[in-house]
């Protein structure tokens, strides 16, 4: 079956009580014994597993290809159970432009815990090889990346990090699986922050990872789900679901149109380059035809007159809505650096954009009115 039609025939509810079309959501925190102590239904305790947990979590792992997989409170709560699945003298390989949150994870807390960590360009596949370790036991990707939306090769890397016996994991957040399957191209697990593109609809904070098979890695992890915590509440779990059903028709949309964005953008005058991995003068365009199905609704500018001209760009829009995140149906833009604050690596006069569901034109519409103002009056 294609994605779409798994998304919507693989998720209808069992609803014995009342046949209900919509899955229910199930509130409750424990779940009754029967006389001979055993669990008829297979639930115990909400943190250990719940009815609408566990269907997003199969509906998960059936989109990605996976054997199972894992719904957290959040992506940093994803990514954080990852890492803890690794030992006290381990090393991390991590791309130079990866989610500013994961970096601080290492940094801030696993460092201090006794992970060494080292930033490479993911593009440059000789770069990542040198930076390979013999306690190298993961190698993080993500790709497109943020926000220079680089593509790294995941088969390439996986394979590097398979012949050092690293685990290899992909931050998926920006492909969703309907543009990119990391699994299928080697990757041991995938992660998304499913606040993103798999809520859909800028209202629900969560996250996910999903395994290839049933390893040591898994095991680990669905432990320290358990014993951590920070797993995806009922009602999130139902939102999310929710939005499995439209994912691919969002996404494929959202798509097209950002294409027709950059398209419009890599013309404008105002603008030095559109970072956009569907157009061919991304030097990541040929990759990303091999490994994406299209090259999804991201997409960051650079402002030819500079960071002041690109906060007034910013500020003259009226379709788009200022606002960090992504993935929503509502388009969004941010002048990135300052979200990420003083360290940043980020170009001062870079914008990034979220496509949403609008129109083309008048996304475009909007932008060409708002570009005016990168020259001030
Ligand atoms: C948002 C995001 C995260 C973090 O996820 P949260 O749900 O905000 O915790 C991680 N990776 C990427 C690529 C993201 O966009």
């Amino acid at each position: 079956m294609h994605p779409e039609t798994l998304a919507i025939y693989q998720n209808r509810p069992d609803d014995a009580n009342a046949g209900a079309v919509a899955p229910p959501i199930t509130l409750s925190t424990t779940f009754e014994r029967d006389a001979d102590g055993s669990f008829p239904h297979g639930h115990v305790y909400a943190r250990t597993s719940n009815p609408n947990r566990n269907a997003l979590e199969t509906a998960l792992a059936q989109l990605e290809g996976g054997f199972a997989g894992l719904a957290f409170s959040s992506g940093q709560a994803a990514t954080l159970t990852l890492l803890l699945a690794l030992r006290p003298g381990d090393h991390v390989l991590i791309g130079d432009d990866a989610y500013h949150g994961t970096p601080a994870l290492l940094e801030e807390l696993f460092h201090p815990w006794g992970l060494t960590y080292t930033r490479v360009d993911m593009t440059n596949l000789e770069a990542v090889r040198s930076s390979i370790h013999e306690n190298t036991r993961l190698i993080w990707i993500e790709t497109p990346s943020n926000p220079l939306l680089k593509i790294a090769d995941i088969q390439a890397i996986a394979d590097l990090a398979h012949e050092a016996g690293a685990w290899c994991a992909c931050d998926n957040t920006w492909a969703t699986p309907i543009l990119q399957r990391p699994l299928d191209l080697g990757c041991d697990v995938v992660m998304h922050s499913t606040t993103k593109y798999i809520g859909g609809h800028s209202d629900v904070l969560s996250g996910t990872l999903i395994f290839r098979e049933d390893n040591e890695l898994y095991h680990r992890v669905r432990r320290y789900q358990l014993i951590g915590g920070a797993v995806a509440a009922p009602f999130d779990s139902w939102l999310l679901l929710r939005g499995i059903k439209t994912l691919a028709t969002r996404v494929k949309t959202q798509s097209a149109t950002a294409r027709a964005v950059a398209e419009f953008l890599s013309r404008h005058p105002a603008v030095e380059v559109v970072h956009y991995p569907g157009l061919e003068s991304h030097p990541g365009f040929a990759i990303a035809q091999k490994q994406m199905l299209l090259c999804g609704a991201m997409l960051s500018v650079q402002i030819r007159d500079g960071a002041e001209a690109a906060v007034r760009v910013a500020g003259q829009v009226r379709i788009f809505t200022r606002a960090t995140s992504l993935g929503g149906i509502e388009s969004l833009i941010e002048h990135r650096a300052s979200v990420e604050g003083p360290n940043t690596t980020t170009p001062q006069n870079l914008l990034r954009m979220s496509i949403g569901l609008e129109h083309a034109d008048d996304l475009i519409a909007d932008l060409d009115q708002a570009l005016f103002h990168a020259k001030p009056l």
